[in-house]
């Protein structure tokens, strides 16, 4: 840090209006596996997002008149300049958030995917013609873009949940202003990079980074944005919703989670145990649809348990950019004393800690946790009621498939469901009764790019991906036509 208090790291420039701009009052971006600072980002303030939100306005009617196939020809180069430049993204992806190198990788890959399948879906934005009730007349429904849209994206899956906004603005023809999160904004600076590589027109991307409020409101006030789309926290969502009342601007929004896993006596122990640690211990526990807690039927559970145990302290931790690491750091100090406290208070409320529990010592920086098994938690401990976004897993006995779908769905969360069992018949009855958007069956990795992905309850409104990710850009006309007999 020099005199004036600034770090000397590489500080990133916005892209706005089609340009890289000289990076003003920087965002500092800590490496959580060191808790050091390597690279900055400039800022914007609120008037910049204005003229950003200006510039989109003016692109917007050239880039809808695209057909959709232009549209997601920019797309698919999109996705080859992504995927050229995956390696390197990938590495700023683990250094910015801490995942696994082999997570970030995974990532990369799945927004690559992601872009391929909107860019495919940009030509079918199909309407319909519906029959007359009426003699003379004819009704086709028509689909045309909503606007301009402002994303929000998270830290937690920086690139992914960036392009799932960006991929589907674009192709609907609407022209996209992304947000990322203070933490993690360098891979979208690398994502700004792969568009600015395609030569995508002025102003029908930019990049926004700076005070999250400032930038919030003017999205939710300027009339000239009709639609945010946002990834984050449930507390957040609840402001934009209070904030877009006045002007009725529509949201999506993809928000908290609290994921149960059932595992029936009937399931295969091996793939409930892997399955498990794959829904629970993927990006560090920091996933909106992670396992937060394990019913396990009391048949299979001591089995289970010890099983869940051995594998867990297999695990290793680290740095995610060290060979074979599997469990990266939380994303901050905060992250870290939030676990130990959801620790803590499970086991004051009667569970037990099998294994880990601790701030994993071997470094001294970073914001690691060793991976936690607690078991025979209550349904009162935070754990079991609060989303927990760490590598803790609390794990609790049950005796019927009544008792434990109301113990899944008691909770205002519904992004997410797992469940482990052999029984076709049950498999059914699970997913009419779960209440989650996305269920698993034996299956710990449902997000795919051709299906719809979202929350019931408070975990949020509307879906992205699928068909449905792209209609979420989409308004509907209904164009009524006299015509002579
Ligand atoms: P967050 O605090 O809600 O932040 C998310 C984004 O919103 C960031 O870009 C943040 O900017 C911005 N933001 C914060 N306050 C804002 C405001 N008043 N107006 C406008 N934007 C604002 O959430 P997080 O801690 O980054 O992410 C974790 C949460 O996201 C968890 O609850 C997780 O379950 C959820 N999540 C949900 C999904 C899903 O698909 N449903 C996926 C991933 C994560 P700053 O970073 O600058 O504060």
């Amino acid at each position: 840090m020099d005199e004036q208090g600034q770090h000397s790291v590489e500080i990133r420039s916005l892209y706005l209006g089609g340009q890289w701009v000289e990076p003003r009052d920087p965002i500092y971006v800590i490496d959580p596996a060191t808790g050091k600072v390597f690279a900055g980002v400039g800022t914007v303030r609120r008037e910049g997002v204005a003229r950003a939100l200006a510039d989109a306005q003016e692109a917007w009617p050239a880039w809808r008149r695209l057909t959709g196939k232009q549209r997601g020809e920019y797309l698919f180069r999109i996705a080859d300049a992504l995927a050229h430049y995956g390696p390197a993204i990938a590495r700023t992806l683990t250094m910015e958030n801490g995942k696994p190198l082999a997570q970030s990788e995974g990532e990369v890959a799945m927004s690559v995917d992601n872009l391929r399948w909107f860019a495919a879906e940009a030509q079918r934005a199909y309407g319909r013609i519906v029959p007359n009730q009426v003699p003379g007349k004819r009704h086709v429904v028509v689909r045309s873009p909503v606007g301009v849209v402002g994303a929000i994206a998270p830290w937690n899956f920086p690139l992914a949940l960036a392009v799932r906004k960006v991929a589907p603005a674009l192709a609907a023809g609407c022209p996209v202003l992304l947000k990322p999160a203070s933490a993690t904004p360098l891979t979208a600076v690398m994502l700004a990079e792969a568009i600015d590589h395609v030569g995508l027109p002025p102003g029908v991307f930019q990049l926004v980074a700076g005070r999250a409020k400032e930038i919030g409101a003017e999205l939710l006030e300027n009339p000239i944005c009709r639609k945010i789309t946002f990834t984050g926290s449930t507390e957040v969502g609840r402001q934009l919703i209070r904030g877009a009342g006045p002007q009725v601007k529509k949201l999506s929004l993809e928000l908290g989670g609290h994921a149960p896993v059932l595992v029936f006596g009937d399931a295969d122990l091996d793939q409930a145990v892997e399955g498990t640690l794959m829904a629970k211990f993927r990006n560090t526990g920091q996933s909106c649809i992670a396992a937060n807690r394990v019913y396990v039927d009391r048949l299979i559970y001591d089995k289970f348990v010890s099983r869940l145990v051995a594998r867990t302290e297999e695990l290793k931790v680290g740095s995610g950019l060290d060979d074979g690491v599997e469990i990266g750091p939380l994303i901050d100090e905060d992250a870290l004393s939030h676990a130990l406290e959801q620790i803590e208070d499970a086991k004051q409320a009667g569970g037990t800690i099998l294994c880990g529990g601790c701030r994993w010592v071997e470094s001294k920086e970073g914001f690691f946790l060793e991976p936690t098994v607690l078991a025979d938690v209550p349904p009162t401990a935070r754990c079991m009621r609060e989303e927990t976004f760490a590598p803790v897993v609390p794990v609790a006995p049950f005796e019927e498939e009544d008792e434990v779908i109301a113990a899944a769905n008691a909770t205002d969360y519904g992004l997410a469901a797992y469940a482990f069992t052999r029984d076709l018949s049950r498999t059914w009855r699970l997913a009419d009764a779960l209440e989650a958007g996305t269920i698993c069956i034996n299956d710990s990795v449902p997000a795919t790019s051709q299906c719809p992905f979202g929350g019931l309850k408070q975990s949020g409104w509307g879906r992205e991906l699928g068909t449905e990710g792209l209609d979420a850009f989409l308004e509907t006309k209904h164009l009524s036509i006299g015509v002579e007999a």
